[in-house]
C-alpha cells in the first residue's frame, strides 16, 4: 500500500487490517481459555488503547467487565520516580482478576510506574495484554502475557496510536518511513 503522510512525516504499512484482526481473535481466545469460569476486569489505558479494547472486547466469550482509564503522571515531592494517577478508576480491585490493555509498551515505564498502584488494592490477578512491544527498548522490564505483535523500536502510528494527535483513525499499523 502507498506511504501515508502525516503532518510532516511519511509513514509505511507495516501491519495490515486482517493481520491485526487476525491477532487479536489469537488473543482473545487464549483469554477466554484462561479466564473460563472466571469474571475479569479490563482496564484499558486511553487514548491509544481504545481500537484493540473494543476489538479484544468483541471476541470475549466469558463473563467480563471493561473500564477505561487516563494516566497522568507528575514528579512526585518526595519519591525520585514519578507519581502515577489513574484518572477514571472508580471499581474495587480487591480479589479482583485483572487484566490490563495497553496498545504499546516501549521503555515499560508507565507500566512499570502505575503497576504498584494496582497491586496496591491486592487483585486475585494482574496480567497485561499489549497490542505491541518493543523489546529492544524496554528499560523496565515487564512480564506482558498477551503481545500481539512485537516490533523493532521504530515509530508506529494507526489503529488507536498517533502522531501528535493524527493516525489513531486509520486500520492499519504504519511504520515511520
Ligand atoms: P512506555 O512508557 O512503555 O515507554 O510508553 C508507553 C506509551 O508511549 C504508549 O502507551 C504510547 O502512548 C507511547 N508510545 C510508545 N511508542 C510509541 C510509538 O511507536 N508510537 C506511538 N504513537 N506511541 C508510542
Amino acid at each position: 500500500m502507498a506511504p501515508i503522510k502525516l503532518h510532516d512525516k511519511s509513514f509505511d504499512t507495516y501491519l495490515s487490517e486482517a493481520v491485526i484482526q487476525e491477532k487479536i481473535r489469537e488473543l482473545a481466545a487464549r483469554i477466554n481459555a484462561d479466564y473460563q469460569g472466571k469474571r475479569p476486569l479490563f482496564i484499558a489505558i486511553l487514548n491509544g488503547s481504545f481500537m484493540f479494547a473494543a476489538d479484544l472486547f468483541k471476541h470475549l466469550t466469558i463473563d467480563a467487565e471493561i473500564c477505561f482509564i487516563k494516566l497522568a503522571s507528575y514528579k512526585g515531592m518526595k519519591s525520585s520516580g514519578n507519581v502515577v494517577t489513574a484518572i477514571g478508576l472508580d471499581q474495587d480491585l480487591f480479589d479482583r482478576d485483572i487484566v490490563i490493555v495497553e496498545d504499546i509498551v516501549d521503555t515499560g515505564k508507565t507500566l512499570h510506574d502505575f503497576l504498584p498502584k494496582l497491586s496496591h488494592q491486592q487483585p486475585a490477578s494482574l496480567r497485561i495484554a499489549s497490542l505491541l512491544h518493543k523489546p529492544e527498548a524496554t528499560q523496565f522490564p515487564l512480564q506482558i502475557d498477551y503481545v500481539g505483535f512485537s516490533i523493532p523500536n521504530k515509530f508506529v502510528v494507526g489503529y488507536g496510536l498517533d502522531y501528535d494527535g493524527l493516525g489513531r483513525n486509520l486500520k492499519e499499523i504504519y511504520q515511520l518511513a
